[in-house]
């Protein structure tokens, strides 16, 4: 069976190279494999979203060549969901309402790890009412969660030790990312999950939301990451610049170039369509450095 991929860009901002290099890496692993390609807009935490960035983000990969299957799905139509199936995860037992805040939990000392605060469990067992409370998954049965990524090989985390009971759904009613994407990927038959390096910690996390669901696990496969020239991961946060249409062909090739993948400058002169299509045909997964970030050749700016 073709598998299905996604792009799932979060509309805080334009897309840049660094979520070029995503969108490239997605589409050509999923139509090289005759697979679908599907675009969602992840839109969960609503405060963060920049007004009109969506449809920027459409107009943005139009311009680049990019055709995505179907509907675009927007994550804020899809709250019923990640509230039924947060509540199964309440009533299985797997999720606890909590009132600890992360300033109580730093005045207490509490240690941090590679995603933020390891929270101890401290209202794991006080069955407080969910209503206005943070409702965090008990990760104390998880320890060594692994899988076997595409690029990077064999990665694992110990989940009870270095993350800790982690938030589903904030106290301010906002779903956690962790949740919406491992609802949404389960709900629209994602199987191949392509996505930067930066999130190979997260993906123990979602596997461990997918067991607790009862859903199957898709395969993962992590790029590297693209920093700024003072080392910096390109993000809307670092000021990364938005991509240029009218440089299309040349940051597509350095998107290509940076996966390891055979970009020829005689494709300069292609449209983009082109320059996909080529690059589909001759996608190579074993080509992509293993390394966890690069300075690419070109910021998009
Ligand atoms: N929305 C996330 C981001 O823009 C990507 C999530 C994913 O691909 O799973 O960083």
């Amino acid at each position: 069976m073709p598998p299905t991929g996604r792009f799932a860009p979060s509309p805080s901002g334009p897309l840049h190279f660094g979520s070029l290099v995503a969108a490239v890496a997605s589409y050509c692993h999923a139509r090289s494999q005759q697979g679908r390609w599907l675009l969602r807009i992840e839109d969960v935490d609503t405060p963060r979203v920049v007004a009109g960035a969506a449809d920027q983000i459409q107009r943005d990969l139009e311009a680049f060549g990019f055709a995505w299957d179907g509907p675009v799905l927007y994550q804020s139509d899809q709250f019923e969901q990640y509230r039924h199936y947060l509540d199964r995860l309440l009533d299985q037992g797997d999720c606890y309402a909590c009132e600890c805040s992360r300033r109580g939990l730093r005045e207490q000392g509490v240690r941090s790890g590679p995603l933020g605060q390891i929270y101890p469990g401290n209202c794991r067992h006080r069955q407080l009412a969910p209503e206005g409370r943070s409702i965090r998954l008990n990760t104390a049965d998880a320890r060594l969660i692994g899988f076997s990524d595409q690029v990077y090989g064999g990665f694992e985390l110990n989940l009870s030790e270095a993350v800790g009971d982690f938030v589903l759904r904030r106290v301010d009613g906002i779903y956690a990312y962790h949740l919406a994407v491992v609802v949404d990927d389960e709900l629209q038959g994602v199987d191949e999950i392509v996505r930067g390096a930066d999130l190979l910690e997260n993906t123990c996390l979602h596997l461990l939301l997918q067991r607790k669901l009862d859903f199957a696990s898709p395969r993962y496969l992590h790029v590297p990451l693209v920093n700024n020239a003072q080392g910096v991961k390109l993000s809307k946060q670092s000021g990364a610049a938005a991509i240029d249409h009218e440089r299309a062909p040349q940051l597509l090739l350095a998107a290509l170039r940076h996966l390891g993948q055979s970009a020829d400058d005689a494709m300069l002169q292609a449209k983009p369509e082109e320059i996909l299509n080529r690059a589909v045909a001759e996608w190579n997964t074993e080509a992509i450095p293993a390394r966890l970030a690069a300075i690419a050749e070109t910021f998009g700016s």
